[in-house]
């Protein structure tokens, strides 16, 4: 049963002064009408209508894309004044913001926690400043540390966005990034892996050969390693992978990447690969006959993670080990996403 639910208020930053490389704001902003106070009060209200039949324990306002703190006050307060309204009345528990580490001051903050803000997310995307550079963000990563701070001393809830595969990203950057995440540790943390979408700069970079995008393989390690150094430090993190409501207005506006609609459990499914390859290479090396069935076991939540989307982890085991029968069974005895093997000699 689904306890949380955000309804999600998409504002774009008219006017942003930066031109980030993966960012199509300024069509969007071109093409829409800008966001007023009733659009806004007519998408809380349809939301509500369906949400509130739910016997959820959270509802969340959230004021997606753009940099919200980057727009005129006057315009956050109007914004902030109808979503504070709902929260007054109880119909909803919390609201949220997202905007860039350097639109983070005293006067903002003060603002926020005016109108009732409880989370404040971070577009902080790297914590490399060549990869920040070459993606026009327009700041370093020294000034992530103070803007978390500060909003820490507020007593927001924090959140941090990564993202991977930018034009100048590696492995050993996007471990690192989620290193500095661990250290400041926020509270939650979402990892999106690069979509080119059209009409932005990068996909003119693609078109022209000037820059190509990682595999999904390469992405889905990269996220790997990212989300288990955050997963470890205890850090929750709400999404891994981007959903195309979440920035992309129309259908198609996906050009290439490694967008992939159940991308977390691809990630989630390859952590669930690596510990039962692990545990079933020590067990096998330890045993003379080769030919043996191997039951996974796993809990009802996490059984999709041990077979993998699309039966991944299952076919790549089988190709692995062609003598051996695979068989994935429940034991709810066991911890989501933890996982064990029992090897039978036949
Ligand atoms: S990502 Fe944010 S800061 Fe960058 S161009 Fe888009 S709206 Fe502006």
């Amino acid at each position: 049963m689904k306890k949380h639910a955000i309804i999600p208020i998409f504002v774009s930053h008219e006017g942003c002064p930066f031109d980030c490389t993966f960012c199509n704001q300024k069509k969007i902003t071109a093409h829409s009408a800008p966001l007023d106070d009733n659009e806004i009060k007519n998408t809380i209200e349809e939301w509500l209508s369906t949400l509130t039949k739910m016997n959820l324990e959270t509802i969340e306002i959230a004021f997606f894309g753009g940099s919200f703190t980057g727009i005129p006050l006057r315009k956050q307060c109007e914004f902030l004044q109808v979503a504070k309204t709902y929260k007054d009345k109880g119909l909803v528990q919390k609201l949220h913001i997202s905007t860039r580490p350097d639109y983070i001051n005293d006067k903002i903050l003060t603002n926020l926690k005016k109108y009732g803000v409880d989370v404040i997310e971070l577009g902080v995307q790297s914590f490399d400043d060549e990869v920040l550079e070459l993606a026009g963000r327009g700041y370093k990563h020294d000034i992530v540390y103070g803007a978390c701070e500060l909003i820490k001393s507020y007593g927001f809830e924090l959140g941090i966005q990564l993202m991977i595969g930018l034009p100048g990203d590696s492995l050993e950057k996007c471990i690192y990034s989620a290193k500095e995440t661990v250290k400041i540790n926020p509270d939650v943390a979402r990892l999106y892996p690069l979509v080119v979408i059209k009409d932005t700069k990068l996909y003119y970079d693609y078109l022209s050969n000037a820059f190509k995008p990682i595999e999904l393989e390469e992405s889905i390690l990269r996220t790997k390693e990212m989300y288990k150094l955050l997963g470890g430090a205890g850090i929750n993190i709400i999404r891994v992978g981007l959903k195309s409501s979440d920035i992309i207005k129309e259908d198609g506006d996906i050009a290439v990447g490694t967008f992939h609609p159940a991308f977390r459990q691809l990630v989630e499914g390859d952590i669930a690969y690596d510990i039962i390859i692990n545990e079933l290479e020590e067990k096998i090396n330890a045993m003379s006959n080769n030919l043996v069935d191997v039951e996974v076991f796993s809990n009802n939540q996490s059984i999709s993670n041990a077979v993998g989307n699309a039966s991944r982890n299952k076919n790549r085991l089988s190709k692995a080990y062609p003598m051996i029968n695979f068989y994935f069974k429940i034991d709810n005895s066991l911890n989501k996403n933890e996982y064990a093997v029992n090897i039978t000699e036949i």
